[in-house]
């Protein structure tokens, strides 16, 4: 199931700021508090509001959001394994800001990095979600020489310049005295080992590239933006760690005539004045297909009209939303000299006074210009 963004969640675009984020929670945690709103899917927005807000007001989540999206949430974040994926990193940074990180064996086992896809596809299967096949390169344990990267028959030796440790100390002379960093082994690149006869088929680094065909469902009721988690899809783990995850970003097409607006439609329709003044029986276009619709008499161009039910169901299930019927009066363009002499005749009938409405709009001109 995938999850709703988080800034999405809490209605601000991806630069805001902490003021920000703090405002727009307080807003959205009372209007959803199950204490004072008792609407249906209150208490489940109320908590999604909590969760997004938990992420986005704390630094540190916040950047492994904005880098990989949702993950899983048993998972936690920080110093677990959340971000196990890039040892590198995190041996630099405990290296530079000493005592922050923890010491870390090279030949433990850590997970794979995560992988990111972007998907396009079309409005209507947004809608209704749909099941297919995708291609991704991805990078694959190496089968000949099991990911080691030692040619088979030979074993990795410990790196000598490290003596198996994956890093170095560094001592450099500053203003302030003797200083001692410790970095990343750049010879056997933080791994402890060192491949001598190298894999032929890897080249020595333990994995190859491939393309793998990956089975998703995409759930109905996704919109453009959102993503899907797709657990162990990522790839292959270090010294037997589990796999990343695969993050599948949707972009969904634009519709020709429909507009989306969470899980609400909008459609702008067409419609005659003569259809405008007496009313008609109208076949309105939904996703659904076609919904027989009564545009009652005297409707004014630009009045919304509600279908309710006729939207996209809601991605976690919070219901179905609406589709808003948009009609827009067209006036004729070419008319034939039977239309003019018939309408010139309306004119007349009608004494040419619009309506009501009207008769107090030109009441209020007139007065404005009077200055009373
Ligand atoms: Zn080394
Ligand atoms: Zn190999």
């Amino acid at each position: 199931m995938s999850k709703r963004d988080y800034y999405e969640v809490l209605g601000l675009s991806e630069g805001a700021t902490k003021e920000e984020i703090k405002k727009a929670y307080r807003k959205l945690s009372k209007k959803y508090h199950p204490d004072i709103n008792k609407e249906e899917g209150a208490d489940e927005k109320f908590k999604e509001v909590k969760e997004a807000y938990e992420v986005l007001s704390d630094d540190q989540k916040r950047a492994h959001y904005d880098q990989f999206g949702h993950t899983d949430p048993n998972q936690g974040f920080g110093g677990g394994a959340g971000f196990d994926g890039f040892g590198g990193f995190e041996d630099i940074f405990s290296s530079f800001f000493g005592g922050g990180g923890r010491r870390r064996d090279p030949n433990a086992p850590r997970q794979g990095n995560d992988l990111q896809y972007t998907m396009t596809i079309k409005f209507e299967e947004a809608v209704f979600g749909k099941e297919t096949d995708i291609e991704i390169p991805k990078e694959e344990t190496c089968e000949t020489c099991g990911g080691d990267g030692a040619k088979p028959g030979t074993k990795p030796e410990t790196c000598h310049h490290c003596k198996g440790s994956g890093q170095l100390n560094v001592e450099q002379q500053t203003p302030f005295g003797r200083i001692v960093n410790r970095r990343v082994c750049h010879h056997c690149e933080g791994s402890g080992k060192l491949v001598k006869d190298k894999c032929t088929t890897c080249g020595g680094n333990g994995k190859v590239k491939k393309r793998k065909k990956i089975h998703v469902k995409i759930p109905a009721g996704v919109d453009d933006g959102q993503q899907m988690r797709v657990a162990g899809q990522g790839e292959p783990g270090f010294n037997g760690g589990p796999p990343g995850d695969l993050y599948v970003v949707f972009r969904v097409r634009p519709h020709e005539i429909f507009e989306r607006e969470g899980d609400d439609i909008f459609l702008d329709m067409p419609i005659t004045f003569v259809q405008a003044a007496l009313g008609d029986e109208l076949e309105v276009p939904t996703v659904h297909g076609k919904v027989k619709w009564k545009l009652p008499a005297g409707t004014q161009s630009g009045t919304a009209f509600r279908l309710k039910g006729k939207g996209v169901k809601n991605v976690h299930g919070y219901g179905t939303g609406d589709q808003h019927i948009r009609v827009k009066v067209i006036t004729p363009k070419k008319l034939t000299d039977k239309q003019k002499s018939l309408l010139r005749e309306f004119a007349e009938v009608s004494g040419d006074v619009p309506d009501e409405q009207h008769d107090n709009f030109f009441d209020k001109v007139k007065r404005a210009f009077k200055g009373d």
